[in-house]
This record gives C-alpha cells, sequence and structure tokens, in this order.
C-alpha cells in the first residue's frame, strides 16, 4: 500500500452544506424559438433544484405541444427558406469555430452553472465545457474536408453522390454532462447544414438556456437552433412524434430509447440513440496493477459515478483478486466527496433527489448482494445534499442485480475469474455493451479479448480517451447507430445517388415492335 491509498477519516462534525450560488443566475428559464426567448405558450413551468440544497433555485418554462409545433415550424422555415442549407460548408465551418471561441473563453462561467445545477465536481465541468467546444471544432474542420463518391462507368455513365442535410434534427439529451452531450449532437447537425430543436433534460436545464446567445454571437441565422425545455413525456414526446421533425439523435437510458423507438415508429423517422450501459473493466493477473487501479478508480468515480462508459464492474483475475480489492477498497475510501464547487472534490452531489433514491436503494440491495468494502451510506460529514460514498462491493455474483443493472452513481461491483473463458462470459453476461476496458501485457489476448467482447467501443491498458474520427456507440441494449467522424455527418445527411448517362442510351425498346391493331 502506498502512503496515498492510506484511508483518512473524513471530518466528523456534521454541517449542511451551503450551495456555492453563481451570480447572474437567470431569473427564470426561458424556450429559445425562431430567434427569440419565449415562455410556454399556455405558462406552464417546472421547479429546477440545486442538488446541494435540493431546494428550487428558478422555474423553467415547461414546454408542451404547442411549443413544440412553434419550434418546428421555425426550425423548418429557417430550413426551407433560411440560409443555412445553402451556405458553403467554409462559411459554416467559419461560423462553427467562432461558436467554439465563445464557449472556450466561458469555459468558467460554464463549469460554474454546470457544476452548481448538475452537482459534477468544478474541475471536471470544466474539462467538459473545454470538451464541447473542441467537439464544435472537430466538426468545422470535418465539415469543409468532406468528400462524396463519384463512380464512372467508362463511356457510359457518370455516378455521383449529392449530399444534403437531412431537415428538421429532433435533439433531445440527458442530464448527465449535459452541456458537452449537447455539443456532441448539436455541432455535426448543424454543420451538416440541418436545423434544429434541443431538448434538454429536466433536471439540468441552466447550461442549455447558454447556447442561445453564444449561437447568435456566432452568427447563427434566427430559426436555425431552437431550444424547448420541458419534460420528457410532453416536450420530448411532441417532438419525437411531429410530422415535420426527419430525425431523432437520442442519449438516455435504454427504456426510454425503446419508447422513442416505438414513436418515431409512425412517421418513419431516422434514429440514433446512445443508451445506458454497465461495462466491464477485465483484469488479468499480468496486468500494470497500478495503472489498472488508477483507470478503474477514474473510471467509475469521476463524473460522480453518472458515466455511461462508466467501467462498474470489474473483473479480476484469482491470483491477483484480494490484493486488488483491497488496494481498491482503500484508495475508494479516500476520495474527496464533497461541495462540487471545491476544486478539491473528486465526487460532488448526485444530480437529483430522485437519483439519489434510486443509488441509494442499489446500495441497499448491494449490501445482500455482495461484501461491503467500502462506503456504503452517506458520507457522515455531509447530512443533507445528494451526496453518496464511494461504495465498493466485492465478490459480486453474476445474477446479481449489482452486477446487471445500470446503478448510474458511485457504486462498483467486483467479481473474481479463473480463466479467460470464464472472463469473456462474465463480461459478455448482461443486457449492455457499451465499453469495455481490458488490462493485460500479453498483446495477443488483449486484442483476441477486445474483438469477442460485446462492446461498441474497446480500450487496451487505457480508458475513455479518444479520438473524435472514431466510431461512437453500444451495442445491445446500449444503443443503434454509431456517430463519431463521418458517420455523425452521415446520419445528418441524405446521400442522393446522381446517375448521368454518357453516350446513347441502352434501353430495351417495348411496344417497339407491337404487332398491327386487329
Ligand atoms: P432519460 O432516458 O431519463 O432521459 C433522457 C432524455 O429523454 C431527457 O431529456 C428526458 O426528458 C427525455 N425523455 C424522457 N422520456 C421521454 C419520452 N417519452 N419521449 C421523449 N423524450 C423523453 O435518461 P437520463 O436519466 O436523463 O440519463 C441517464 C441515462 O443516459 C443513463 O442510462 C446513461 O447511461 C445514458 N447515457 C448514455 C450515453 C451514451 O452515449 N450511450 C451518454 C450519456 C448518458
Amino acid at each position: 500500500m502506498t502512503t496515498q491509498e492510506t484511508p483518512t477519516t473524513q471530518a466528523t462534525q456534521p454541517a449542511t452544506p451551503i450551495p456555492h450560488i453563481p451570480e447572474g443566475l437567470p431569473e427564470r428559464i426561458q424556450h429559445y424559438i425562431g430567434g427569440a426567448f419565449v415562455d410556454s405558450v399556455g405558462g406552464e413551468t417546472f421547479d429546477v433544484l440545486d442538488p446541494v440544497s435540493n431546494e428550487t433555485y428558478v422555474q423553467a418554462a415547461a414546454g408542451q405541444k404547442a411549443d413544440i409545433d412553434l419550434a418546428v415550424a421555425a426550425a423548418r422555415k429557417a430550413f426551407d427558406e433560411g440560409p443555412w442549407p445553402r451556405m458553403l460548408p467554409r462559411a459554416r465551418s467559419r461560423i462553427l469555430n467562432k461558436i467554439a471561441d465563445i464557449v472556450e473563453s466561458r469555459d468558467a462561467r460554464l463549469a460554474e452553472l454546470e457544476s452548481f445545477d448538475s452537482g459534477l465536481p468544478i474541475t471536471q465541468a470544466l474539462g467538459q465545457a473545454q470538451r464541447a467546444a473542441e467537439n464544435f471544432r472537430f466538426f468545422a474542420d470535418l465539415i469543409v474536408a468532406q468528400a462524396d463518391d463519384t463512380y464512372k462507368v467508362p463511356g457510359r455513365q457518370l455516378n455521383y453522390v449529392n449530399r444534403k442535410p437531412k431537415g428538421v434534427a429532433g435533439l433531445i439529451t440527458p442530464w448527465n454532462t449535459p452541456f458537452m452531450l449537447e455539443s456532441w449532437k448539436l455541432a455535426p447537425a448543424l454543420a451538416s447544414g440541418c436545423t434544429v430543436v434541443l431538448k434538454p433534460a429536466e433536471f439540468t436545464p441552466l447550461s442549455a438556456s447558454l447556447w442561445a446567445d453564444i449561437f447568435r454571437e456566432a452568427g447563427v441565422p434566427d430559426g436555425v437552433f431552437n431550444l424547448v425545455n420541458g419534460l420528457g413525456e410532453e416536450a420530448g414526446d411532441a417532438l419525437v412524434k411531429h410530422t415535420d421533425v426527419q430525425l431523432i439523435s437520442f442519449t438516455g437510458e435504454s427504456s426510454t430509447g425503446q419508447l422513442i423507438f416505438a414513436n418515431c415508429a409512425p412517421t418513419l423517422k431516422g434514429m440514433s440513440m446512445e443508451l445506458g450501459g454497465k461495462s466491464p473493466a477485465v483484469i488479468f493477473a499480468d496486468a500494470d496493477l497500478d495503472a489498472a487501479l488508477d483507470s478503474t478508480l477514474f473510471g467509475v468515480f469521476s463524473l460522480n459515478g453518472e458515466r455511461c462508459t462508466a467501467g462498474s464492474r470489474i473483473l479480476v483475475e484469482r491470483p491477483v483478486y484480494e490484493q486488488f480489492i483491497e488496494r481498491y477498497a482503500a484508495r475508494a475510501k479516500n476520495i474527496v466527496v464533497g461541495d462540487p464547487h471545491d476544486p478539491k472534490t473528486e465526487v460532488g452531489a448526485l444530480v437529483h433527489p430522485e437519483h439519489f433514491a434510486k443509488v441509494m436503494s442499489y446500495v441497499e440491495i448491494g449490501k445482500s448482494e455482495g461484501r461491503l468494502l467500502a462506503g456504503g451510506g452517506r458520507p457522515a460529514h455531509l447530512p443533507t445534499g445528494n451526496y453518496v460514498e464511494p461504495t465498493v462491493f466485492a465478490d459480486v455474483a453474476p445474477d446479481a442485480r449489482i452486477f446487471q443493472e445500470e446503478i448510474f452513481g458511485p457504486v462498483v461491483a467486483i467479481t473474481p475469474f479463473d480463466t479467460e473463458e470464464e472472463a469473456l462470459e462474465l463480461a459478455n453476461g448482461v443486457k449492455y455493451g457499451l465499453a469495455a476496458y481490458i488490462w493485460t501485457s500479453n498483446l495477443e489476448r488483449a486484442h483476441t479479448f477486445a474483438q469477442a467482447v460485446d462492446s461498441g467501443m474497446v480500450w487496451l491498458n487505457s480508458h475513455n480517451v479518444r479520438d473524435l474520427r472514431t466510431p461512437f456507440g453500444g451495442v445491445k441494449a446500449s444503443g443503434l447507430g454509431h456517430e463519431g467522424g463521418y458517420r455523425s455527418l452521415d446520419f445528418y445527411s441524405d446521400q442522393q445517388a446522381v446517375h448521368i448517362t454518357l453516350g446513347p442510351v441502352h434501353t430495351a425498346r417495348f411496344g417497339a415492335n407491337a404487332p398491327a391493331a386487329h
């Protein structure tokens, strides 16, 4: 055990944490439709809480069908009549780069608001703001480098692809890293020339409300970006069912994805679904254990454990199992849980009391399903707010609920294995397939295991850092379709095939030899 791993005792004096309240919070959060901030047509609102005090700090407009209708009409008009879909890629690219510049220049403010609204530790929220800027810069580059195919049949035909933006894109996003995940959809949709209606998560509408001014300042024409706040079953549902929306890009829970899939069917919309996960981190005895330890701790406890690609099941080969769990638990006990605004905080407050209750219920379930090695409840020094101790369960059986179900909080299940075959069976033995992390120094095993594991993405001896050109998405219940790089631009575009005949047309001459009429 290194000195870093020595458990420390947390402060024992309980005190009610006081949230850091950012200056200049909006008096209310409105929709943004056709270039104007507006309330709901019927005046409906919903409460937005901060996760440290769990008190309402603002009311947000609760969009209904009437509000979605207005937003889609504005997006449609901008698509049919406005300059955006017809602009040269270079012109759109310049505006996307300006958006990236503005986001970068406001990263500290964005992080402050995001951390306040979502409970994410401020240092991690800052990284997410910078990543949002990077997403815009990446698609600004990609759209000008885009090339389409041409096929020549010598002397007979020329065939080429005429790429066109699809139309109005409906973007529905979750509350974990909200601003960054919105940018992951907004940037390729706008780069492709689509106009959009964004429906952000109702738990965290604050940072999304900043997009309107950012886009306006960067020169995005009115009506290209529209924002409707509200509940999933109201605003989200109306967007999914709207006949004038050509596609839905959704990130959220697998069960919500199933419902949206069914609701897209009557209007035959294009869909991209980035859904839940229960990703395995597989540690073989020949792995660099220090590196695996750092990575698997970060993998499940960063972003408060509210991370779709969290390695929330750790499978460890028997010879190093006891050593690994002992060191892992010692480090987990040492993680700094506290005020999201404090730069020293490693795990902040979970997003909402409903989600806190869900995570806590899994902590209780885990106590009868595994051996509790660390955590197991609320930290003693944080009597209020949605704080959960980093919680480690060992000896978890594969049929346990905490092995099978996505918890989406700072809770990890650790399970031993004896053979590579057993490790693969355990890794693949859940309904999800988003990410997998393999730790071994055996090159051949690293690749054969990676290729056999059911997951959209695999990291070998590393975690989560990826090039934006690579495919992003899951298999099984973790998603449908892959975005990332040109795949994202393909999703937001139609690729029309245009065929031109060169030279004489060779056609069977129907009716040319018909016998004379009787
Ligand atoms: P959620 O499914 O509850 O909500 C996501 C969004 O869908 C919200 O904006 C919500 O209002 C909306 N919504 C809910 N019901 C709807 C309906 N009937 N019609 C239309 N819209 C509806 O998910 P969440 O709790 O906000 O987010 C956490 C989930 O997201 C986790 O499962 C996590 O794994 C997943 N996630 C996946 C990825 C990925 O890339 N695969 C990334 C981040 C989060």
